[in-house]
């Protein structure tokens, strides 16, 4: 069905001005603040109406200390594989770029299916597993297949109770992400009470999640919605569900700005530890984790992921921290917000 943009965003400013107060609506998916600074959907909205970002770009919460580790591994001579979008991102030591530069053993892959391939040839290579439920199915069944695996998998709603829980972070509305909703279904977010929309990615498919949060606020509710039933289902994907239940189990997990969250990350079951870098490097990662010495850095991705401030407001943003210098995760990823308002804020 094709969405009338003029008529969502004239719904939009009617309700936005019943609303009266201040309102900021919180996206949790990367690809969503991508989508949002592409369509210029912020310039759109009523003055009361706010759009901030949450933590919604897996490489972004990556923590540091999971950047070090991968780095320790590949300066000790391991081969590790990476997505690319992982290269620039710093950790206390150095990214996996400049580890590459010093002669580490560092390849970027576009598809999990090539670390597979690589690993036959390159013996004991790590894959640098991370992200959300969207990629976690494709590490277990990598998993499944013998590659050996350090996981920094994490999962989304404990993200969403941490955020909740932050009485700084002022939320009127969650915009939910819509990949890994495809994963985990609508049904898990009924636990939180505030407005709740599941969203597209185009342009009207946002404007249409926003107008339902506006609807939802203006009524007083606090239901989850679901703006995208062509990809998400309120079951979500059972088989693969499944598939990343078999191979791991729930975890505490840190994450770049938001500390540790208890139970939720990944760890890889012990039916599995043979591909897990935590068990066959176990006394190598012991040793690298001893070794960490946190840096002292003035990026601010840490308030940025929490909608805390916006990215212009980071005293580096566009002097010393650019695309080409980047000095946090959120300037590195294609997804992170500072890229994103590089890119697109002007
Ligand atoms: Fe960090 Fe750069 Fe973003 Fe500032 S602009 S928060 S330094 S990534």
């Amino acid at each position: 069905m094709k969405l009338d943009k003029q008529k969502l965003l004239q719904s939009i400013k009617d309700n936005a001005n019943q609303i009266g107060r201040p309102l900021r609506l919180m996206e949790l998916c990367g690809t969503h603040s991508q989508s949002i600074a592409q369509h210029g959907i912020k310039s759109l909205m009523p003055k009361n109406v706010k759009l901030v970002s949450g933590p919604g770009c897996p490489v972004c919460v990556t923590d540091q200390t999971d950047i070090d580790v991968m780095v320790g591994l590949a300066l000790a001579g391991i081969p590790v594989a990476v997505y690319g979008d992982t290269m620039q991102v710093p950790g206390n030591l150095m990214s996996l770029e400049e580890a590459k530069r010093q002669g580490a053993d560092v390849s970027i892959v576009y598809d999990i299916t090539e670390a597979v391939a690589m690993s036959q040839e390159k013996r004991g290579l790590v894959f640098f597993g991370l992200g959300f439920e969207t990629t976690t199915g494709m590490t277990a069944w990598a998993i499944q297949q013998g590659l050996i695996v350090y996981c920094a998998h994490k999962i989304f709603p404990p993200a969403m109770s941490a955020l909740l829980a932050n009485k700084k972070i002022k939320v009127g509305g969650f915009l939910n992400p819509g990949h890994v909703s495809s994963i985990i279904g609508t049904k898990v977010y009924e636990q939180f009470k505030i407005p709740q929309v599941v969203a597209g990615f185009d342009g009207e498919g946002i404007l249409l999640a926003i107008e339902m949060l506006l609807t939802q606020i203006l009524e007083n509710k606090t239901i989850v919605q679901n703006a995208y039933t062509s990809l998400v289902k309120k079951d979500g994907n059972p088989k693969a569900r499944k598939l990343i239940s078999e191979v791991f189990e729930i975890s505490d997990a840190r994450w770049r700005g938001l500390g540790e969250i208890k139970k939720s990350g990944l760890k890889i079951r012990k039916k599995y530890k043979k591909q897990d870098a935590e068990f066959v490097y176990a006394n190598l990662i012991k040793k690298i984790r001893k070794e960490i010495k946190p840096k002292l850095s003035a990026c601010k991705c840490g308030l940025v992921l929490q909608g805390l401030i916006e990215s212009k407001e980071c005293p580096l943003f566009g002097k010393v921290c650019t695309l080409d210098n980047p000095q946090g995760a959120c300037m590195v990823s294609v997804e992170g917000s500072c890229n994103v308002e590089y890119r697109y804020g002007k």
